[in-house]
C-alpha cells in the first residue's frame, strides 16, 4: 500500500493543471498521478508537435492503446466514405458499442490527448458559458486557466493577414467588433528562434513534484461512506494490484472514462453518462485565391515562410442568435488530403481547412452506458455509446453548412471532395456532459459547482464531461477553469 496526500487519475491537461495548482498553492502536498497509457514524448506529456518529426507517429502510435483495436491515422484526413478512422494518437473509443457516434475517440498516453491537440484555447461566449457559476467568478478563473496554459495569439504572417482582413470585410456589420474573425488563441510558447513550443500537460504541470505511475490503472476508488479514502491500481505490464490511499482524489479521466471509473467503482447517480454532447462537425477544405497572394503583397511559398505545418489558425466566434457556430480556419500549406492541383490552381497562399462547429443540445437519452458483464480492452466496465444528431441539430448544420459556403467565397474556393459535409459524429473529440455540473443537489447533474461529486466530501472530477451546456468552443480552456475553481474545496479536503 501507498500513501499520498492527493492522488489524480487522469494525466492530461486537466489532471495536470489540479497538481500544478495544488502545488504552487499548498508546497509539500505528495502527489500521485495516475495513467494507463505509457510515456509516449520528453518531456512526460509534451506535445507531439515538439518532437523532431522522425519521432512524431512512434509517439501518436504508442497513445493508441493495445494493438488490435481500431488504430488512428497519422495523418488526418476527411473520411473515406463508409469507413471512420480517428485522428493520429488516437484509439476508437469502443469499436462495435457506439453505433450513435461511430468517431468517438480517445488517446492514451501520458498527457492525454493534450499531447495530439490541436491547442486552440478560445473562451465560451454567451449562452455556451455556464451559468451555475457567477459571471465575474467564470471570467477570473477563465483568465487563470489562461496563465496555466500560455495561452497566446501567434504572430500573423503576411497570407494571415490577408486572409483576416477578407473574412472580416465578409462579416462587417453581421458581427458585433468584438467578434469578428481573429487570430485563435492558442496554448503555445514562441521560442527566440521563431519556432513555437506547443503547449500540453507538460507546460501546464512545469516543474510541479509528482509522482507519476505511467502504464497503471485506476481499477476502483475505495469508498467510506461520504468519503473516497483511495483506489486500487494495477500496473499494468505486471498486473500489480496495489492500494493508493489519499486524502482527497481527483478523477480527470476524461468524459468516456471518468464515468466508467465511477460506475466501476458503484458510484452510479442516475445523471453519471447521461447529457452526453459533443460539437456536431461541418468540415471543408479550400483553395485561397490571388486575391490573398495579391491583398499579402509577396508570392513566397507558404512552406518557405512557416516552420510549421498549420502557417496560422483564426477563429470565428460563436455569438448568440447571429452565428450559432464557431468558425476555424486553419491555413496550411498542404491540404489534408491529395488534391489535384491542376483543376484547382491553387497559388502560393495555399489552402485552407475550415470547419464550423455546430451545438448538440443536453438530452438525457444522449448517454454512455456500461456494462456489469463484459469488460473493454483495458479491463474496464464496457461502454457503449446512445447517441442521435436530432432535427434541431441538423437544422443548424443546414446554416452552418451556408455559412461556410458564403465564407469559401470570400477567400477562394472548395477544392474537389472539399465541399462542406457533415463529419460522423464523435469527430469533434469534445466530449462533454456525462459528469456534467449543476447546482442541483444531483438531480441532473453529477457534480456541484465546485466539481465536488454529490454525496462525497473528498472527490473530485474534472475534464469535458462537466460543461453541461450546448458549447461550440473548444472545451480545454474551460475545463482547465472549472479545475481552477476546485481547487479551493480541494485544498480544504488536504488541509482537513
Ligand atoms: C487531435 C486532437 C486535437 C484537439 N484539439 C483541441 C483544441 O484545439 N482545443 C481544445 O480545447 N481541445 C482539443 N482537443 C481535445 C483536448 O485534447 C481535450 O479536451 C483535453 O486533452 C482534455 O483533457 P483531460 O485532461 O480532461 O483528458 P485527457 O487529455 O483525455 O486525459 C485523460 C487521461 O486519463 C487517462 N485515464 C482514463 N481512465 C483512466 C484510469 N482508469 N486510470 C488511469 N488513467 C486513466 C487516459 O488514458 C488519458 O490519458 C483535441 C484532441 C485531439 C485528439
Amino acid at each position: 500500500m501507498t500513501s499520498t496526500d492527493l492522488l489524480i487519475i487522469g494525466s492530461g491537461p486537466v489532471g495536470s493543471a489540479f497538481a500544478r495548482l495544488i502545488g504552487e498553492q499548498r508546497p509539500g502536498t505528495s502527489i500521485t498521478m495516475i495513467e494507463l497509457g505509457p510515456q509516449v514524448s520528453t518531456p512526460a506529456g509534451t506535445n507531439v508537435r515538439n518532437l523532431p518529426p522522425e519521432e512524431r507517429d512512434a509517439a501518436r502510435e504508442a497513445s493508441q492503446g493495445p494493438s488490435g483495436g481500431v488504430r488512428g491515422d497519422s495523418a488526418r484526413s476527411l473520411q473515406v466514405e463508409g469507413t471512420v478512422i480517428s485522428p493520429g494518437g488516437t484509439y476508437i473509443a469502443s469499436p462495435g458499442h457506439q453505433a450513435g457516434m461511430p468517431a468517438a475517440a480517445l488517446s492514451a498516453c501520458v498527457g492525454g490527448m493534450g499531447v495530439h491537440w490541436t491547442c486552440a484555447t478560445p473562451r465560451p461566449n454567451d449562452d455556451e458559458r455556464i451559468d451555475v457559476i457567477p459571471s465575474g467568478e467564470l471570467d477570473a478563473a477563465l483568465e487563470e486557466a489562461e496563465r496555466l496554459m500560455h495561452v497566446t495569439t501567434l504572430p500573423e504572417n503576411p497570407y494571415g493577414s490577408a486572409i483576416k482582413s477578407l473574412l472580416r470585410e465578409h462579416f462587417s456589420g453581421v458581427l458585433p467588433e468584438d467578434r469578428m474573425p481573429d487570430g485563435l488563441p492558442m496554448s503555445a510558447i514562441p521560442q527566440p528562434d521563431g519556432s513555437i513550443r506547443w503547449g500540453g500537460a507538460d507546460t501546464i504541470l512545469g516543474d510541479t513534484p509528482v509522482t507519476l505511475r505511467a502504464e497503471t490503472i485506476a481499477r476502483r476508488l475505495i469508498l467510506d461512506g461520504a468519503r473516497v479514502v483511495g483506489a486500487e491500481v494495477e500496473h499494468i505490464p505486471t498486473g500489480e494490484r496495489e492500494v493508493v490511499e489519499a486524502k482527497a482524489v481527483v478523477v480527470a479521466a476524461n468524459a468516456l472514462q471518468t464515468p466508467q471509473l465511477l460506475w466501476a467503482s458503484g458510484i452510479r447517480p442516475d445523471p453519471l453518462g447521461r447529457y452526453f454532447t459533443e460539437h456536431v462537425l461541418v468540415y471543408s477544405v479550400v483553395a485561397l485565391s490571388d486575391e490573398v497572394v495579391q491583398r499579402a503583397g509577396i508570392d513566397t511559398p507558404v512552406k518557405e515562410l512557416v516552420k510549421d505545418p498549420t502557417a496560422s489558425t483564426f477563429g470565428i466566434p460563436y455569438t448568440a442568435g447571429v452565428h450559432p457556430y464557431r468558425t476555424q480556419v486553419m491555413h496550411m500549406a498542404d491540404a489534408p488530403f491529395p488534391v489535384d492541383e491542376s483543376a484547382v490552381g491553387v497559388g502560393a497562399a495555399r489552402y485552407v481547412a475550415m470547419g464550423n462547429g455546430v451545438r448538440k443540445f443536453p438530452r438525457v437519452e444522449d448517454r454512455v452506458v456500461f456494462s456489469d458483464a463484459e469488460t473493454d480492452r483495458w479491463g474496464m466496465p464496457q461502454l457503449s455509446i446512445e447517441y442521435e444528431v436530432t432535427d434541431r441539430e441538423l437544422a443548424e448544420v443546414d446554416a452552418a453548412m451556408a455559412d461556410l459556403r458564403a465564407v469559401a467565397q470570400s477567400i477562394g474556393s472548395f477544392v474537389p471532395g472539399g465541399e462542406p459535409r457533415l463529419m460522423p459524429a464523435g469527430t469533434s473529440l469534445h466530449y462533454k456532459g456525462t459528469v456534467r455540473m449543476g447546482d442541483d443537489g444531483g438531480a441532473a447533474s453529477v457534480v456541484d459547482t465546485r466539481s465536488r461529486v454529490w454525496g462525497f466530501e473528498n472527490l473530485f472530477l474534472g475534464g469535458n464531461g462537466l460543461i453541461p451546456t450546448a458549447t461550440v468552443t473548444n472545451p480545454t480552456l474551460t475545463s482547465v477553469a472549472l479545475a481552477v475553481r476546485a481547487v479551493p474545496a480541494l485544498r480544504e479536503q488536504l488541509d482537513g
